[in-house]
């Protein structure tokens, strides 16, 4: 098994009925790129910003991350490369930013509602990000913890005042849904998203309502709950409607079932941990696109996340 996953690490995850599925993968340093290449990642699809401010005591400057940008993007050639914007609170506490101290953080200013509290931190990320494109490659950006269309559309704003201002080219601007109500509202999100990238991770706990990091509840969290699944059949709906793509960026894009359902529901990239490539592009590979659309709908129809796993070994 293990020499045929390697066997396949090179091709593209293509279903025996000819379906291609974009495989990337969530790397956060340029060198880890080298790596997640040869694992058979055809990009970066999650380059999560935080960790440039989590490992230092300081913030780093817009120079700073002008490198850091551009050596992912170097990294990677004219492979894709989508870079998230800050995504601060809940898990992430960066202590040197002071930030207020909240009753629940989770359900607090986090992501996209820090970014737009704080231009401070916004605008040096916005700037690095359009000077980073100006040299080439191919850079999407996308905002993390979108609630609502009218944060986008100021989001949006704020990146075509600076890419006007270095007169950058302009990059697609995608965002991540990991809230229910994006979900619920993905089509009228999708009028003014490039592309949704699902954060399966937090829509999971933000669905079920169980704290992602609780160890009493882990077992529970389950990306694979019908309720999270609906959720992301949702939200391929909505961008359908506006003939947007979808990926899926959260841990279940890495396992094969995981992997196997999302494309049955329609979803058209995964981006996953390095290591976890190979084992899923394997799973496509020796699946038929049909037989994953029937999964799928029997997923949606299951009645709780231990029934969806009983029809893992199945049709897919
Ligand atoms: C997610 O929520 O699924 C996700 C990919 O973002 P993070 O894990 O960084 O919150
Ligand atoms: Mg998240």
């Amino acid at each position: 098994q293990r020499a045929a996953e390697e066997a396949e690490r090179g091709k593209p995850a293509v279903t025996r009925d000819g379906h291609r599925v974009e495989i990337a993968a969530n790397v956060n340093r340029a060198d880890q790129v080298a790596f997640a290449l040869a694992q058979g990642g055809e990009g970066v699809g999650l380059m999560r910003t935080e960790f440039l401010f989590l490992e230092r005591g300081d913030s780093p400057s817009e120079d700073e991350q002008v490198a850091a940008y551009r050596a992912m993007a170097e990294a990677l050639g004219e492979r894709p490369l989508i870079v998230r914007a800050l995504d601060i609170g809940g898990d992430k506490q960066v202590p040197h930013l002071d930030l207020p101290r909240e009753e629940n953080p989770f359900l607090g200013v986090r992501g996209a509602r820090l970014l737009l509290r704080r231009p401070d931190l916004l605008e040096p990320q916005l700037r690095a990000l359009y000077r980073a494109a100006k040299d080439g490659g191919d850079l999407s950006i996308m905002f993390p913890m979108i609630t609502s269309a009218h944060e986008l559309i100021d989001l949006r704003r704020r990146c075509e005042a600076i890419r006007a201002e270095f007169e950058a080219p302009q990059v697609p601007i995608g965002i991540m849904i990991e809230v229910p109500a994006a979900a619920i509202q993905a089509a009228s999100l999708a009028a003014h998203a490039d592309f949704f990238s699902i954060g399966t991770n937090d829509l999971t706990q933000y669905t079920l309502a169980i704290d992602r990091q609780n160890p009493e509840l882990a077992g529970d969290a389950d990306s694979l709950h019908p309720a999270v699944l609906r959720m992301i059949a949702m939200t391929v709906e909505g961008a359908k409607a506006h003939g947007r793509w979808v990926g899926v960026c959260g841990g279940i894009a890495g396992d094969p079932f995981g992997a196997a359902l999302l494309v049955g529901l329609g979803v058209n990239e995964l981006s996953m941990t390095p290591r976890d490539i190979p084992a899923v592009k394997a799973r496509l590979r020796a699946s038929d696109r049909s037989e994953l659309v029937e999964l799928a709908a029997r997923a949606l129809a299951a009645e709780g996340a231990a029934d969806v796993h009983a029809l893992d070994g199945g049709a897919a």
